[in-house]
């Protein structure tokens, strides 16, 4: 009964909260890109379905060749993985007794999966401005590091010397989430080949507008990458369909710059409205906005139709974060705040 045992134990654990389905709302509680036409995804995924689903996927190769042009690096440092989750689930299922630290507050999917895996955590809170004690972190002496950069969910990007002085100092292994790394000021994929303890993490369910067909990609030195693929990564991650629709993607580049200028572009608007709805906008290097306010904002919103994302309290103040959108969305969520009652 050992292995019922551990079901017990785990069922204690507070997992991570299923997104409730709220009809006829605005969804901007999940980061995703909908400043993508619906009916450009529609017609890449039309494409991409043309395949002989009786064989297992063969266009890995492909899609890694196509990744290793967009991003400037050679194929043999890319991993594909079934969204990045997946890969960052896989890192740390192997994990088993070590020690990971990583920043407060941080994507929840890591440290629930942290905990699923009995790896013990440090998590070390941002200040009242999202800023970090490098320090700390540097001098810590854990196994696996995990940053998100730009940090989910407060959207800011710590300082490119900053982040690499820790890369130089940090003893153990490297996790830079770089799943908004589209929207930033930088991306570390150019320094990978100096580490054998850095791995970064990317996706295509944000900036591509992807985050329906699961496709996450790690990027690293080749020796790392070798052995995600050979042990670590499952034989077949993604289906077929979702990584020729990546390829297609991939093909648009120049479409897809446009909308990300459009997003950096209305991050600016929505940031300048939230603070003159009398809340506090914090500045973002994501598609999305953390803003802190009164309790009663997330059920006013709603009955205004808009959904964000309720991210509790943060140094005490309660916060929420809402996804940038088109002009059409953004309009929209800015003028339901308008309407609520601060
Ligand atoms: N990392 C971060 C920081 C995220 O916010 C998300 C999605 N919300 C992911 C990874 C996972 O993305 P996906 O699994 O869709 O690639």
């Amino acid at each position: 009964m050992r292995f019922k045992g551990i079901i017990d134990e785990i069922s204690k654990l507070e997992g991570y909260n299923k997104p409730k389905i709220y009809k006829d709302k605005l969804k901007l509680d999940t980061n995703e890109n909908i400043a993508i036409p619906k009916r450009l995804v529609a017609r890449v995924i039309s494409k991409a379905s043309k395949i002989d689903a009786r064989e297992y996927p063969i266009n890995y190769d492909m899609l890694k060749s196509d990744l290793a042009k967009y991003l400037n690096v050679k194929r043999d440092c890319i991993a594909i993985g079934n969204g990045s989750d997946q890969i960052i689930d896989l890192l740390l299922s192997i994990g088993r007794d070590t020690k990971s630290i990583t920043i407060k507050p941080t994507f929840s999917f890591y440290i629930a999966r942290c905990r699923l895996y009995s790896l013990s955590l440090e998590e070390i809170s941002l200040d009242d401005n999202f800023g970090l004690d490098y320090k700390k972190v540097i001098d810590s002496d854990a196994d696996i590091l995990y940053l998100c950069s730009p940090n989910n969910p407060t959207g800011n990007q710590f300082p490119r010397e900053e982040v690499i002085n820790i890369i130089e100092s940090f003893k153990g292994f490297i996790i830079i989430d770089e799943a908004y790394a589209e929207f930033a000021r930088y991306s570390l994929k150019d320094i990978i080949n100096k580490y054998d303890n850095l791995i970064i993490i990317r996706t295509m369910s944000k900036a591509f507008g992807l985050a329906g067909l699961r496709i996450g990609y790690a990027i690293a030195n080749p020796s790392i990458i070798d052995v995600f693929n050979r042990v670590i990564q499952y034989p077949y991650p993604v289906n077929s369909i979702a990584v020729n629709a990546a390829r297609i993607m991939l093909s648009m580049k120049n479409e897809i710059n446009n909308i990300i200028t459009t997003i950096k572009k209305e991050r600016e608007r929505v940031y300048d409205a939230i603070n003159s709805s009398g809340l506090s906008a914090y500045r973002s290097d994501a598609n999305f906005i953390a803003f802190s306010g009164s309790k009663k904002i997330f059920n006013g919103l709603l009955r205004n139709g808009i959904i964000v994302k309720d991210l509790g309290e943060i140094n005490g103040k309660q916060f929420y974060r809402v996804s940038i959108g088109n002009k059409d969305t953004n309009d929209r969520f800015i003028n339901a705040l308008r309407k609520v009652r601060l």
